[in-house]
This record gives C-alpha cells, structure tokens and sequence, in this order.
C-alpha cells in the first residue's frame, strides 16, 4: 500500500482511501465509469450498423425470392418434395389446394400454386424450415403467371 499527498490538506494518506481522514478530500473518482460509457456506446453504434446491414441483406435476397418467383417456370413437385409441401399445406390448412405446381426459390423456399379447380389460382411461399406459407405482397402476387 503506497502513501500519497492528500490535494487538500497535504497529510500523508493511502493511496486506497477514497477520502482523506483528517480533512475529508474526496480523491478524484477513477475514469473507468467514463470508458465503460464510451465502450458501450461505441459497441451500441456497431451492434446498430451491423443490424443494419444485415437488415438490408434480407431485403435485398427476399427481392431476389419475388424475382425467381415471377421469372422461374412452374413445375410438378417431385416425390419428397410433394410429401414435405404437402404436409405443410395440410398443417396450415391451406384448403384451395386440390393441386398444386411449384417453384423453388432457395434452399428452404418454395412458391406453390394451389388451386381447387383448375381455373383459379392462390399462391403462397413456403418455408419448409419453419413449416409456415406467407402471402406473396400483392405487387409480386399479381405479376405471378399462372401454372397454365
Ligand atoms: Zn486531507
């Protein structure tokens, strides 16, 4: 433990006291709340830049999803796939799929065409991961060719 000059009354005290004992001098308070702050605040800016980003990424590849699904061609599902499809269009009780033509538009999403009888289509897109259809936005819905 190490000895220094109190500012205040120039007595000899700890360097581990926060106050003087013979005057009361408070010692100047450690800037380590200071850089805590600025740590945070700087980590705070990054966390919002790299969300941000990432944000603008999903945006970017869900417009490429619409785009595949307008311009790619409409196809029968092959026999895993219309045993996955299926089973999602059932547990989400999707009922104006008699039958159904696919697109796939990544690893984990399908648009499908469903219709009840041949003349009307309904369109959604599935994510076989998370086992849920989505309305397509109308923009993208009405450029959709149906499957014939
Ligand atoms: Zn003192």
């Amino acid at each position: 433990m190490a000895l220094i000059i109190c500012k205040e009354c120039n007595e000899r005290i700890s360097d581990k006291a926060k106050s003087c004992p013979k005057c009361g001098y408070q010692k100047k308070k450690s800037n380590g709340c200071f850089w805590i702050f600025i740590a945070i605040t700087i980590l705070t800016i990054l966390l919002y830049l790299i969300g941000s980003n990432t944000d603008e990424n999903s945006e970017t590849n869900s417009m490429n999803i619409y785009d595949s699904a307008i311009y790619y061609d409409w196809r029968t599902a092959n026999s895993s796939e219309f045993l996955t499809l299926g089973k999602i269009i059932l547990e989400n009780d999707f009922k104006v799929c008699g039958e159904y033509q696919v697109k796939k538009l990544n690893e984990s999403e399908y648009l499908i065409g469903c219709t009840p009888d041949g003349i009307t289509w309904h369109y959604r897109t599935v994510d076989i991961n998370k086992r849920k259809l989505y309305y397509l936005p109308p923009s993208i819905n009405e450029k959709i060719k149906a499957p014939r």
